[in-house]
């Protein structure tokens, strides 16, 4: 079980919320991991639907096994529809210790590489959101030649001309939770 607090500045609707965050359930069930989302309250945000008392989110981090996503949008100019490499997000690894604890999608840049893929905007958020959870379980920010984990994501694989892999490889997903049964065994 792997629990996300989740801090929602960039005020993404709950409903594109939901679906984002199902799209990244699934493809983390197919690499026999899963998720929990806690709804953390981000300040100076009346819109925020969480009660901020009964959150855990502000209990320290458990090792390992919990992980801060932030879903912030930044003033970065979009790409051009021609550009090959799209990065929506970004994750904090130490290079030594392959340890992180925070990463943060850009839900402003998702929702313009989507409106000029023509690709749903949920669907492709939560693939964002997987991809960068995926450095933090991996523990390293190297990309793939195939599947989630590859670097460049093109237009037409997010359009869906070009068929693309979108989940996580077998070794992959084996690294991910032999990573997480290693840390829990030494957090115990
Ligand atoms: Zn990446």
């Amino acid at each position: 079980m792997v629990v996300i607090r989740s801090y929602n500045y960039a005020d993404v609707p709950p409903d594109e919320l939901a679906r984002a965050r199902a799209t990244a359930d699934r493809v983390f069930q197919q690499a026999g991991i899963s998720l929990q989302w806690i709804d953390c309250w981000v300040p100076d945000r009346p819109s925020s639907i969480v009660d901020r008392r009964s959150s855990g989110c502000n209990e320290p981090l458990r090792d390992g096994s919990e992980f801060v996503l932030r879903l912030m949008s930044s003033d970065r100019p979009v790409p051009p529809a021609s550009t090959t490499r799209l990065a929506m997000g970004s994750s904090l690894i130490d290079h030594d210790s392959g340890s992180g604890a925070l990463t943060t999608v850009d839900p402003a840049l998702v929702t313009a590489i989507a409106r000029s893929a023509s690709a749903e905007y949920s669907t492709l958020l939560g693939r964002a959101m997987a991809h960068e959870l995926g450095h933090l379980l991996l523990g390293h920010a190297h990309h793939s030649t195939n599947g989630l984990m590859r670097a460049i994501w093109s237009q037409d694989e997010i359009r869906g001309i070009r068929p693309a892999g979108w989940q996580f490889s077998r070794g992959e997903a084996a690294q991910m939770r032999q990573g997480l049964a290693s840390r829990s065994r030494a957090a115990n």
